[in-house]
């Protein structure tokens, strides 16, 4: 099955559609490009929300060039560039426009975002999607701005207007104000009742409304798509994901458009992130879904994202799974195709090698690796910090994954049978009995997760009797110093907790019998004032590995840290059911496999170039036998394996990659 393109582009009813039209005719051919999804009012171009006589410019005067790609055999999709609408950025509701705006915890009201109860506004909407909809686009796209975080200029985002808290109170039977609901929503300790039913009025009243744009859209023969944002970021609005496939496509297979990729040029780190947020987004897809990662590059050119960046983007997408590519590499102010030919080039560079990882990667392959599990229902479970902030429903859920990631071990993001990391809060998702399973194989937990292990009672299984934080206020550590070679470079090999955030708390416990000190903290004068790593095999023949610092914090890897975790995991997964690979700095390895085949990838994220590493794919996948290497180009390159060593002809540079079967 070759990849499909879908390019992601904007032209204003201000411009002159017969020197659109060549321009586009050439673009697609070059590239190529199977489908074009125009925005309308996007970004540049937005003045609010549109009147319906400023929409249907919008509409007619794309229509000569929507129809001359159709008839050069290009699909035409639509997004409009928002629902809600993003942000304010200065813009105003328009005269007439008499409408409940969005209205953030604190009570501030946005002075364009919309409240997605007003009826006033939801007739307006369905009114632009019966026009669109007559039009024959194949996809009319539900922009993430449907999401209810991130709304600028209000704190979090909303809605906790008057509409919505009657709704709560109709809902559940009170007469409760805003400050009372979101003071017992964000309260610290058992979640207040509140939560539950708060969230499930915002999601199911999102659900309604996402039902009702698809019948619309769906009388006229189109369908809904939607994109979306962080799976963190969703969770603290409620989302049930298996809820909103059946409101936005029924019974077909929905269409999805993740964002998993920083819109500008990213550290190397960043890749880890990427990975699992693509990872945790197949898992809430049902397996029937048309999957299209969004490569946004917003604001546009090299300057902002390299070309290099953009092709790891794209092959990152393919090799987790694709229907196609949603690609943005044209600005939305209506600059035209041939102020930069190299864009055209670029695509038509990689073509070849996304046709070559969709059969590759199929979307049947999943994940294999350290099992890294978190939950769609992580913002109605969490502890909060008791700030009484919206955002305290924010559950980091991918920490491990860039620790793992970077010190070169596998992971996924679903549960594995063997062996799972835990880190932060997202343990308050778990039931008992499903921590208590994980607790029985092997398990990786940081601080956080230790602490709240030990507040549920589960504390004699990861050698624990009780606990507490410290800080360098109160403790002044600066050194984790190794004791045990078995756990360790060598003995004496330090890794520093010094005003790095990761050790901004450190978990500290009164040991249980059996529990095993592996390296302590040292002050600035080698005093012990702590423990490290601690070892501990519980009464259900479970392996445990609790590390005293925060996974939700930005990776401090060096050899002695990375040393340590390559030991940890050989503790903890003796038979290597996890993948991993040695021999550079941001040496990134994925493992997938389906029921006949499993693939391998190898990441350069480092700057620093490699000419050979070594691989260890999962036990029971297989032995290495082909490698292609994939450059910076789309170009692909033979390599070699011995054993276990890849050798590469050409050394492999950052954001390169090697595919391995
Ligand atoms: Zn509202």
């Amino acid at each position: 099955m070759p990849s499909s393109f879908t390019l992601r582009m904007q032209f204003g009813p201000h411009q002159d559609v017969d020197e659109i039209i060549p321009e586009l005719l050439k673009l697609v051919q070059i590239a190529p490009i199977d489908e074009v999804l125009f925005f309308y009012y996007g970004e540049e171009l937005n003045d609010g929300h549109d009147t319906i006589e400023r929409v249907k410019e919008w509409i007619e005067h794309s229509r000569p060039y929507r129809k001359a790609l159709e008839e050069a055999g290009v699909t035409i999709s639509l997004n409009p560039w928002h629902s809600l609408l993003h942000c304010d950025r200065y813009r105003k509701l328009k005269p007439g426009q008499n409408w409940q705006t969005m209205v953030d915890p604190n009570g501030r009201a946005a002075e364009a975002v919309v409240c997605p109860l007003d009826e006033g506004w939801r007739e307006y909407y369905a009114e632009t999607l019966r026009l669109y909809a007559r039009e024959g686009f194949r996809v009319i796209w539900v922009d993430d701005d449907i999401r209810l975080a991130n709304h600028t200029p209000l704190e979090w985002g909303g809605c906790f207007c008057p509409l919505h808290v009657a709704e709560f109170n109709r809902r559940a039977g009170t007469d409760a104000t805003r400050e009372e609901i979101v003071a017992n929503c964000t309260a610290s300790g058992t979640p207040h009742p509140w939560r539950e039913i708060w969230l499930d009025m915002w999601d199911a009243t999102q659900r309604e409304l996402i039902a009702r744009w698809r019948e619309i859209v769906e009388a006229e023969g189109s369908r809904l798509g939607l994109m979306s944002s962080s799976p963190e970021a969703h969770a603290a609005e409620g989302r049930r994901w298996e809820k909103w496939w059946e409101a936005l496509a029924g019974d077909k297979p929905p269409i999805h458009r993740p964002n998993y990729w920083g819109y500008s040029d990213t550290l190397g780190s960043a890749l880890l992130s990427s990975i699992a947020a693509l990872d945790q987004n197949r898992i809430v897809q049902p397996d029937e879904v048309e999957n299209g990662p969004e490569v946004e590059c917003f604001p546009y050119g090299r300057w902002n994202k390299s070309f290099r960046q953009i092709g790891a983007q794209m092959a990152l997408g393919q090799i987790m799974g694709a229907s196609d590519l949603k690609i943005s590499v044209y600005d939305q102010i209506g600059n035209l195709p041939s102020d930069e030919p190299q864009r055209a080039e670029f695509l038509r560079g990689w073509r070849p090698a996304c046709d070559w990882l969709a059969d590759e990667f199929p979307m049947s392959l999943q994940p294999v690796g350290v099992g890294i599990p978190w939950s769609q229902d992580m913002g109605r479970q969490i502890h909060t910090d008791g700030s009484g902030k919206w955002q305290s429903l924010v559950c980091p859920s991918r920490g491990w994954a860039s620790w793992l990631g970077s010190a070169g071990h596998a992971f996924s993001m679903r549960p594995s049978p063997v062996i799972n990391a835990l880190g932060g809060p997202v343990v308050w998702s778990f039931s008992d009995g499903q921590l208590r399973e994980w607790l029985s194989r092997a398990v990786l937990i940081d601080g956080v997760a230790a602490s709240i292990l030990l507040e549920r009672g589960m504390g004699e299984l990861i050698g624990v009797r009780s606990g507490h934080f410290i800080t360098q206020s109160n403790v002044l550590y600066s050194i984790e110093n190794c004791l045990d070679e078995a756990f360790a470079l060598r003995v004496g090999a330090q890794m520093s907790v010094n005003d790095k955030r990761y050790a901004d708390g450190l978990f500290q416990a009164e040991l249980g019998k059996g529990a095993r000190v592996v390296s302590d903290l040292r002050s600035p004068t080698f005093e012990v004032v702590g423990h490290g790593l601690v070892i501990f095999e519980n009464e259900l023949g479970g392996r445990v590995a609790l590390v005293p610092w925060s996974a939700n914090a930005d990776v401090q890897m060096n050899p002695q840290r990375a040393a340590q975790l390559n030991k940890v995991m050989e503790y903890l997964d003796p038979e290597n059911h996890h993948g991993y690979v040695e021999g550079g700095a941001w040496l990134v390895p994925q493992f997938l496999a389906d029921d006949e085949r499993w693939r391998g990838v190898v990441w350069n994220a480092s700057p620093d170039e490699l000419e050979e590493f070594s691989i260890y794919p999962p036990s029971g996948l297989g032995e290495p036998s082909s490698v292609v290497q994939v450059n910076a180009r789309g170009e692909r390159i033979e390599a070699q394996v011995d054993s276990n060593c890849v050798m590469l002809s050409r050394p492999v540079q950052q954001w390169e990659f090697v595919v391995v079967a």
